[in-house]
């Protein structure tokens, strides 16, 4: 049975996280590897930043989360 490890990566930027910290995406890994996916904080910052001034001029009621996409009501 072969060893598998997971780990994540970063949705936008591909990095990946390894005991807490953020490092580029290898080009070569030695050992099989599942990954879920996030932001690295600095990616989340970049988006947070682009719903904020997205929304800034678009007063919405709520926002609803649909699978991957947000909608604003
Ligand atoms: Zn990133």
């Amino acid at each position: 049975m072969k060893t598998q490890l997971m780990t994540t990566k970063c949705c936008k930027c591909r990095s990946i996280r390894v005991n807490g910290n953020w490092f580029p995406e290898p080009t070569f890994l030695a050992w099989d590897v599942i990954y879920t996916h996030t932001y690295c904080p600095e990616c989340f910052e970049q988006e947070m930043a682009m719903v904020e001034k997205y929304f800034q001029d678009k007063p919405v009621n709520a926002i609803v989360c649909s699978g991957n996409r947000i909608i604003a009501a």
